[in-house]
């Protein structure tokens, strides 16, 4: 693999090898830069790879979930319940389409929207819910379809930490983006993410008109002649040729280009080699940090998933106060004996933009403000080799004892 020197070993990296860059240079000298072939062949192999009908290849993660509000026909005086525990846009695309985006509480264990708090704080204008898989869990999907469906709201998985991840439910094995407790899967292949394609996303479902309707929103909302044309509403204006193209809805430019796709696809052929390593150093991490008492080492909502999880972030709850040390002084020594570290996340609601346009605060939910005070991500990519793994967990050591 082709890496260069680096002084801190931060949390997340991309892998690029020479079949990756091998694979961009090919896709380059084809003549396609945006939308070509390698755009369809990337959204094959994604449906394929997770089971799911349906992948709609977009520019980025938060574009894939402001097209799942869209097609699911989120709005005004509709309000989306998601994860405080996430990075923004699991809220932002929410607001993006004129919901409320709102937020329930996490379990203390996987550090996922709580089936049961979601089901207690439910109000009757909440029209979808995007659960997150923070870390690379899965979200209690089956739990969480049950609350929001019986009362009328779709499930958006937001799997952007989960990509090439499955759990096991009722002794079955079930893939992310390929169960039936999601109506839409999002992925991000951005470089910390567990593979990349630099910047991108992934729209995957089985809802053929939800995948239709976003593939048409990801380029202006424009159709040409093998879609359902309307016409242009004036007689005299309607010539129709190949060249004709028609605008129906209001649409974006999400679309990614062909040398991405082309990336993503030999990405897609390294996943389980990535993820394999990522299970290898939360194993040796979970090993080192278990017995420490002032440490609590990430934890399974079900055992089964212990080799199913694709790990994203390895996340350690410290207790800091105990310690008589800030976390900002922590991380401070820890970036000087070369570790790098990340605090993910702060919930989403605590944000000025949240506080300001909605009115919430500390307290709303006190499980996702407790994880965040204490919550450290250590460096966690395939590329960190067992020296790497020594000195991240040397100086994690050192620090608590
Ligand atoms: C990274 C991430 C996103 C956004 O992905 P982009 O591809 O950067 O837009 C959304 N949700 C979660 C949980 C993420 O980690």
């Amino acid at each position: 693999c082709i890496q260069s020197e680096l002084t801190v070993l931060p949390y997340g990296r991309q892998s690029i090898s020479a079949a990756d860059i091998a694979a961009v240079t090919e896709a380059m000298e084809s003549g396609w830069l945006t939308t070509g072939p390698k755009v369809a062949e990337f959204e094959q192999a994604c449906a394929e790879q997770v089971g799911a009908k349906h992948a709609v290849a977009v520019c980025n993660a938060t574009a894939a979930l402001h097209l799942a509000m869209l097609v699911a026909k989120i709005g005004p005086g509709d309000r989306v319940v998601t994860s405080p525990n996430t990075f923004l846009a699991s809220a932002n695309c929410a607001a993006y389409v004129g919901a409320i985006p709102d937020f329930s509480d996490i379990d203390p264990i996987s550090y996922n929207l709580c089936p049961q708090s979601l089901s207690a704080n439910w109000k009757p204008d909440v029209k979808a819910v995007v659960a997150v898989d923070y870390a690379g869990q899965t979200a209690d999907m089956p739990a969480i379809a049950e609350v929001a469906r019986s009362r009328g709201a779709v499930v958006i998985e937001d799997a952007c930490h989960a990509v090439g991840g499955s759990f096991e439910h009722d002794g079955e094995l079930w893939k992310v983006g390929g169960h039936p407790w999601a109506d839409m899967t999002t992925f991000s292949f951005h470089p910390v993410k567990t593979m990349t394609t630099g910047e991108g996303g992934m729209l995957v479902t089985d809802n053929g008109e939800y995948a239709n309707k976003a593939r048409m929103l990801r380029t202006h909302g424009m159709i040409r002649g093998d879609g359902e044309l309307q016409g242009l509403g004036d007689a005299a204006f309607e010539e129709r040729g190949p060249w004709y193209y028609e605008m129906q809805d209001l649409g974006y430019n999400y679309r990614i280009t062909d040398f991405q796709c082309a990336l993503g696809l030999s990405q897609l052929r390294q996943l389980e080699l990535f993820i394999a390593r990522r299970r290898e150093i939360v194993a040796a991490y979970n090993e080192a940090f278990s017995d420490v008492a002032i440490l609590r080492t990430p934890q399974l909502r079900n055992e089964k998933d212990r080799d199913l999880t694709s790990w994203h972030l390895y996340t350690l709850q410290i207790d800091f106060e105990s310690l008589g040390i800030t976390r900002t002084q922590f991380m401070k020594s820890l970036a000087e004996t070369g570790v790098g570290s990340q605090v993910l996340y702060i919930p989403v609601y605590l944000q000025p933009w949240y506080r300001r346009t909605y009115g919430y605060g500390t307290g709303k939910c006190p499980m996702a403000e407790h994880f965040y005070l204490r919550s450290l991500s250590l460096p966690l990519y395939p590329e960190m080799n067992d020296q790497d793994v020594s000195t991240v967990i040397d100086a994690i050591k050192r620090l608590v004892a």
